[in-house]
């Protein structure tokens, strides 16, 4: 018989704020162990914590983008356990009166076609330190930089029914948080860290199975492969007829095995308690208004655009609203002056691999409709103007015409040069021609080749074609 999964994520985002959530210590990624620290992140006796105003700030401003209804007031809770990346014993957090509850991310599911997965909630919270577990050998050390970093928690509805639709749920989420600039996203610096929950039941079920929450998870391929290993586990063990039992899981990227972590604590283990040192959270609503009003063109809207705009494709429209500034070096290329589908074309090869590479455009918008005007109106083919693109990306100051006739590509298509040409091709092959004259029409294609050859490709092969068969004649 048939399972359906059910998954939802739960995704922390560092936001990109200069300070700490609750102090004034550098929120900064690669300091010396330990130096960014005080007491009141170290939750020394007597210190007391202050909310980050700019980290309200971009917890607002994502939770808005998400679609979210941004509450006037919020409660910091106290979330206590025990490790030793948390010296105060607690983490600050909020528990049952959130931030912002109920939005929305939209994706093209694999499967289902465009779907929509409910946010529930985002909260604000803050980071714990980081255990070193290959700084000394046989030991391990803690590294408090990161303790007290701001954060918000996203946490999705269970509205996502394979681990591909996880993936590209995560996907659309990650170009939303870097469309309004609330995190830099990067998984590697753990910016971005992943949870996710899975379960199984048979389809029409309403009602959810056990589920187990995959932990820390570094990448979305892993999620992805970390989801695809946990339901096939749980599918085994429940067609033997066994019982999926609540936990939570690492997943082994390496052997792609899941393995027990701990059996899962509930929430009652963490006995929240609103935090004594913090009052409530108020945001007057013109406040949120105002920062609903800062927005940007988000991901979902200038993919829209982009396909009645300028007649692009969904498909490339996805790709060029990949990252913000990619679609605005796009719509800046054809404002100045190049044909949509020409700038697609452009932006989408030579443009987007050096981009990918620098992080930079390195040809101006106008300096690139130069070339694409010489590639459209036959001065140059389109091999020759990708060979100018790299001279035009390494020199700022590079004109593409200069460029084109430095570089001898600029095509011949001079009628007595040409003429002349051929003239010398059809003498070189008596014999060709006397077979061309008898019929065989397709040695048309030797003679265009001959003449390529003999201007060195520079010759334009659509003006050739009339000049050849206007001198065959005359033969
Ligand atoms: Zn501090």
């Amino acid at each position: 018989m048939a399972w359906e999964v059910v998954i939802g994520l739960e995704v922390h985002v560092q936001l990109l704020t200069r300070s700490k959530m609750f102090c004034g210590c550098a929120n900064r990624f690669g300091d010396r162990p330990n130096t960014n620290v005080c007491p009141i992140c170290l939750g020394l006796p007597g210190a007391l914590p202050v909310p980050n105003a700019e980290a309200v700030r971009l917890a607002a401003r994502a939770a808005l983008a998400l679609g979210c209804t941004v509450h006037e007031a919020s409660v910091f809770a106290r979330k206590n356990y025990f490790y030793p990346d948390l010296p105060k014993g607690y983490q600050i957090s909020q528990f049952d009166v959130p931030l912002a509850t109920r939005g929305a991310v939209a994706l093209e599911s694999p499967e289902r076609g465009r779907i929509v997965c409910g946010v529930t909630r985002l909260h604000v919270e803050e980071d714990a330190g980081k255990l070193l577990h290959d700084r000394i050998s046989g030991k391990t050390a803690v590294d408090l930089n990161r303790a007290g970093t701001p954060l918000v928690e996203i946490v999705s509805e269970p509205d996502l029914r394979s681990p591909a639709e996880a993936r590209e749920y995560l996907r659309m989420l990650r170009q939303i948080l870097l469309y309004t600039g609330v995190s830099d996203c990067n998984m590697e610096e753990g910016s971005l860290r992943v949870d996710a929950n899975i379960s199984i039941r048979r389809p029409g079920s309403a009602a959810l199975g056990v589920k187990c929450e995959l932990k820390n998870l570094n990448s979305f391929a892993n999620v992805e492969r970390a989801l695809e290993a946990e339901r096939d586990r749980q599918m085994a063990l429940m067609d033997r007829g066994e019982r999926v039992v609540q936990s939570t899981l690492l997943f082994n990227a390496a052997s792609g095995q899941v393995k027990l972590m701990r059996s899962k604590e509930e929430s009652h283990d963490y006995r929240y308690f609103p935090d004594p040192d913090l009052p409530p959270l108020v945001l007057v609503p013109a406040w949120i208004a105002d920062r609903e009003a800062e927005l940007p063109e988000l991901p979902e809207t200038k993919r829209a655009r982009l396909v009645s705009a300028y007649a692009v494709s969904p498909y490339h429209a996805g790709q060029l609203a990949a990252e913000r500034p990619i679609a605005d070096y796009f719509e800046a290329v054809v404002a100045a002056g190049a044909e949509p589908k020409d700038a697609v074309r452009w932006v989408l090869g030579d443009v987007i691999a050096g981009y990918n590479e620098s992080g930079q455009f390195a040809v101006a918008p106008a300096r690139l409709v130069a070339l694409i005007r010489l590639e459209t109106e036959g001065t140059v083919s389109g091999q020759a103007a990708r060979k100018i693109f790299p001279e035009l990306a390494a020199d700022p100051a590079a004109d593409a015409r200069a460029v084109a006739e430095r570089m001898g590509l600029v095509q011949l298509r001079d009628q007595d040069a040409l003429g002349r040409l051929v003239d010398e091709v059809l003498s070189a092959h008596p014999a060709e021609v006397q077979r061309f004259r008898s019929g065989e029409d397709k040695l048309m294609g030797f003679f265009v080749g001959q003449v390529m050859k003999r201007s060195q490709g520079k010759a334009d092969p659509k003006g050739v074609q009339p000049v050849l068969a206007r001198k065959l004649q005359e033969r």
